[in-house]
């Protein structure tokens, strides 16, 4: 364990990543545009495109949806150029969402830089220090920050800037996926244990195209080529593609099984696996570990439906659509206060009552963090007569806190590490609650290529800040 670092509050990072290297001097913004759009569930706070027109950087980031931050007049103001990087973002409440939008621009001595992260350095902390120390001046709270000085500090040493990204994987530690426009070249990088997704592919004119999610490339009529390998660095300028792999296999993979069950879009591949596929293998596993008999499936839209039609189709109950949707509420109903919440559910869900009435019905959700969004959504279900309520959990109960950019984070908030899982069905209000195991949730995609399940373990990969969560997770545990 590190000692003499301070401890912080540990800032989750979800995040969506989007870049584009073209052959010829073309509008690029527009492009980053769609494929930000389709990774718009990896982060609703805010948005960001940077253009490079031969070393010459413009951007546009602000707060907001992809949709709020750009129009017609943003998108025109980028202009053309060769190389274009796009990011959304999610982070916990509290964070300055203005100092922190993305992608970063730097300026350093060599020239210029932006940079586009996903996940979360698990030693940002010292890094920070030892960078302010030598006199870099940050100007947000982001571990982005810190990997774009710590690529800055080797590039002093190295003769290119993707030498220096990979300098920089021997110094920053935890979870980042990266696109980096420098201004000649696009690069990509992923880090040793793959927590994070990252995927590339290219377009007819033979633009080179990297995305968080396969949806992206889809969105923009890109085909998929392969995901980057965990520890690569992929380098894109007029000379072609290469590849740095001496991090591959330095690791072990580690990719976040949360991305399989939440994150991710279903119509996403990662790593060789369907996302939708993943969810409903999650759900033929929970119908074999926890059956029940029941006269109906059905699953809280979006992220419980495909695990619904797996649990269905391997029970042998009948999958129905048990709730409409409202498409059309904002984020600001999302983010609205404390006692608006009961009103908010309801006018985002409403539990089709022929479906419901009279019967016993098994519902899905992805996951239980805090135990608070299901609460409402199983009264509604009662009220509109369900005879019974048996409800599963594509994952397993959420017991410790999460270094590599998933919002999971003080173990006081997460319901399982107070309660037994019968005491949470009484207090959610369920007959019955069942969730995945831990075994199954390494076997989602086929055989267990992998996972890091670490927030369902308390088990870490890496070492992890001192004097964090996990401390306290652990003094706990001890304690109980
Ligand atoms: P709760 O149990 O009230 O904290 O909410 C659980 C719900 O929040 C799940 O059904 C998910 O749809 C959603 N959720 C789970 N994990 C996250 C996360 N890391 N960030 C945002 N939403 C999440």
């Amino acid at each position: 364990m590190r000692k003499g670092i301070r401890a912080e509050r540990h800032i989750g990072e979800e995040c969506g990543l989007f870049g584009i290297f073209s052959p010829e001097c073309r509008d690029l913004a527009p492009l980053v545009y769609y494929g930000l759009y389709a990774l718009q569930h990896r982060g609703q706070e805010s948005a960001g495109i940077v253009v490079d027109r031969d070393g010459f950087f413009r951007a546009h980031r602000d707060a907001g949806l992809v949709n709020d931050v750009f129009g017609r007049a943003e998108l025109d103001a980028l202009g053309p150029g060769n190389i274009a990087v796009g990011h959304v973002r999610y982070a916990t409440t509290g964070a300055d969402i203005r100092n922190n939008v993305q992608p970063l621009l730097i300026n350093h001595y060599k020239g210029r830089m932006a940079l586009a992260h996903n996940g979360n350095l698990t030693n940002s902390a010292e890094l920070r220090n030892a960078l302010e120390k030598q006199g870099s001046l940050f100007h947000s709270s982001t571990d982005s920050e810190v990997i774009a000085y710590q690529i800055v500090q080797e590039r002093l040493r190295t003769d290119s800037i993707e030498a220096a990204a990979a300098s920089a994987m021997d110094k920053i530690e935890g979870a980042y996926s990266l696109v980096i426009a420098s201004p000649a070249k696009l690069i990509a990088v992923r880090d040793p244990f793959g927590f994070r997704p990252l995927c590339m592919g290219h377009l007819a004119d033979g633009s080179v195209v990297f995305s968080s999610e396969s949806c992206a490339l889809d969105a923009i009529g890109a085909v998929f080529e392969r995901d980057l390998l965990p520890g690569e660095v992929v380098t894109v300028s007029e000379n072609g593609i290469s590849c740095d792999r001496r991090h591959c296999g330095k690791a072990p993979k580690r990719f976040c099984v949360f991305e399989y069950i939440y994150f991710a879009r279903p119509d996403s591949v990662i790593d060789g696996a369907s996302v939708c596929l993943a969810r409903q293998q999650a759900g033929a596993f929970l119908a074999e570990e926890h059956p029940v008999p029941a006269d109906v499936v059905i699953g809280v839209p979006d992220s419980g439906l495909d695990a619904a039609i797996g649990y269905a189709k391997a029970s042998g109950i009948p999958y129905a659509i048990g709730f409409t949707k409202n498409k059309y509420i904002g984020r600001t109903f999302i983010e609205s206060s404390q006692q608006d919440r009961e009103s908010d559910v309801r006018i985002k869900l409403n539990p089709i009552r022929s479906v419901i009435e009279g019967k016993r019905v098994v519902l899905i959700d992805d996951s239980i963090v805090r135990g608070t969004t299901c609460r409402p959504t199983i009264r509604m279900l009662r009220e509109a007569g369900a005879a019974e309520i048996h409800m599963r959990v594509s994952a397993p109960p959420f017991i410790a806190p999460c270094y590599y950019g998933t919002d999971v984070d003080d173990p006081e908030v997460l319901i399982a590490t107070h309660h037994r899982t019968e005491e949470i069905a009484e207090i959610i209000g369920v007959d019955s609650l069942g969730y995945l195991s831990l075994e199954h949730a390494a076997l989602l995609t086929g055989t267990d290529t992998g996972f890091c399940t670490s927030c369902f373990s308390g088990k870490y990969p890496t070492e992890v800040p001192a004097g964090s969560l996990k401390d306290r997770f652990e003094q706990r545990i001890h304690e109980t």
